[in-house]
């Protein structure tokens, strides 16, 4: 029998899942399909303030209570002690020379700290994902979502002003329709090619590749000498997104309570090649070498997992939206981890799609609502593109890195306080992400390329 729904979502991460909970409370019926079962492994972890308060605003404007804990670290720990977290306190960013060992000669030479929270209570997460979208699957089932995972999905059709899905589920052959169809899937977008949305070049990126793994035994940097230094740090330097930086790429450490440390390297395609990135374990251990003071960090540490690499970390895609379809902001385009955008434009976008179905699902107006979704998406996510890339180009010249990224955080800031003064505002509408002229004006272009399909 085939069944029929509002609204079909592909992927549950935690994008889709929350989609689907937001289409739920604005009373549409949701299917959610996965390939593969949760918990299960996801990189993303790092969130920021802008993040959570775009979380607590969903949260309270679509009547979901359960998600507010997970706003801040206190609250998620009081509430949730079993969904595993990690405590952010800021973004640390050193500065390192391949071969040499780390300089240590002070703020804005070479470490940069950006306090993000005063105290531990009310500070940003990283979310272990297994834990994190798990959770999120669960509160949509309960809350109606009919979720099938391990489903895969054969074809899609459109007919009429209705979808037609066929796959298969525990090895029998399942049909479901829907009149609106969500690409959640995140970099796999794995709607592309039946919504036509090819690949298309992330401007201003310069192409980057990715190596990571979850690993344990990573030493805190509060018990380097390497690290030490005179000026009081605003927080514990490893309760916060660390990041090496050096001509090429950088490394990212985030650390959870339960033991578990997320690291990985992002890369220029060039010292990817370098590095032969793709050989895994062997070219992570040829990244360490280089750097002296992160080997030291990494001694006696042992990847959990194999390690996962990115041949095209930065992608984008020519479509975001059309009639009766939408890809979510991470299914149409993701620039880098750098400065953790990756969740707030994810959350941007839910809601502005959110907003759409509830206000002018059904309606003439809906195409139109379709195609700002769509303008505003890929905007967004080629501004977040040009300003990620402009950091690359100033990556082994620490003070102009220091200059620009303190731009991005100015204007978090700026959005910050305003989404502080009113948490049930109307974000999406009042935030256009990286829209300022300042930051337009130090998007340098860098050499741009149409990643492979
Ligand atoms: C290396 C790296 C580090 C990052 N770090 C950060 C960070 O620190 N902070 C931040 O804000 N962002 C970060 N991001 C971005 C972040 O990972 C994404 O924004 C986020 O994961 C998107 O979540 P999602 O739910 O949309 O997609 P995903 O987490 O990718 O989930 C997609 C789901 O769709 C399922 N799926 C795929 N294909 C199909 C199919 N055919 N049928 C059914 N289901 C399917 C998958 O199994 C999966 O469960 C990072 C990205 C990368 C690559």
């Amino acid at each position: 029998m085939t069944s029929t729904f509002d609204v079909a979502i592909v992927g549950s991460g935690f994008a889709g899942s929350l989609f689907a909970l937001v289409a739920r409370r604005i009373g549409l019926s949701v299917v959610l399909l996965e390939k593969g079962s949760h918990p299960r492994f996801a990189i993303g972890e790092s969130t920021t303030p802008l993040t959570n308060l775009l979380l607590e605003s969903l949260a309270i404007r679509y009547g979901l209570p359960r998600l507010l804990p997970l706003t801040k670290w206190g609250r998620w720990q009081a509430a949730y002690p079993e969904v595993g977290a990690g405590l952010k306190r800021g973004f640390t960013f050193f500065a390192h020379e391949a071969g040499l060992p780390f300089a240590n000669q002070g703020d804005g030479r070479d470490r940069l700290l950006v306090p993000a929270s005063p105290r531990d209570e009310i500070a940003d997460t990283h979310w272990y994902r297994p834990d994190f979208d798990h959770f999120l699957v669960k509160e949509a089932e309960a809350e109606g979502v009919d979720y099938r995972d391990r489903f895969t999905l054969q074809g899609v059709r459109r007919s009429g002003d209705t979808w037609e899905l066929e796959g298969r589920r525990n090895d029998a052959p399942a049909a479901l329709t829907a009149r609106f169809l969500v690409d959640a899937s995140g970099r796999d977008t794995a709607l592309a090619r039946t919504l036509r949305a090819p690949l298309a070049s992330p401007a201003g990126m310069p192409r980057t590749q990715a190596l990571f793994s979850h690993f344990a035994g990573v030493r805190r940097l509060d018990t380097m000498p390497e690290f030490r230094s005179a000026s009081v740090s605003p927080y514990p330097l490893d309760d916060a997104a660390v990041h090496h930086v050096f001509e090429g790429g950088w490394i990212w450490i985030l650390r959870f309570a339960n033991g578990i440390t997320s690291a990985g390297i992002a890369a220029t395609e060039t010292f990817a090649r370098e590095l032969d990135l793709e050989a895994g374990e062997p070219a992570w251990r040829r990244v360490l070498d280089r750097f002296p003071a992160i080997r030291a960090q990494f001694a006696g540490s042992r990847a959990l997992r194999g390690f996962d690499h990115s041949p095209a970390l930065a992608f984008r895609r020519a479509r975001a939206a059309g009639p009766g379809w939408a890809l979510l902001p991470s299914a149409a385009a993701f620039a880098d981890p750098l400065l953790s955008t990756g969740f707030p434009l994810a959350l941007l976008g839910i809601d502005r799609l959110a907003r759409a179905l509830a206000e002018d699902f059904g309606t003439p107006r809906f195409d139109s609502r379709l195609a700002e979704y769509e303008t505003v998406t890929l905007a967004e996510a080629d501004r977040t593109a040009a300003f990620v890339g402009s950091l690359y180009t100033v990556l082994g010249d620490f003070p102009r890195f220091v200059e620009r990224a303190s731009l991005y955080f100015r204007f978090a800031e700026s959005v910050e306080a305003i989404a502080r003064a009113n948490p049930s505002d109307d974000f999406s509408r009042s935030i256009a992400f990286l829209d300022l002229p300042e930051l337009a004006g130090v998007s340098a272009p860098c050499a741009t390329s149409s990643a492979p399909v």
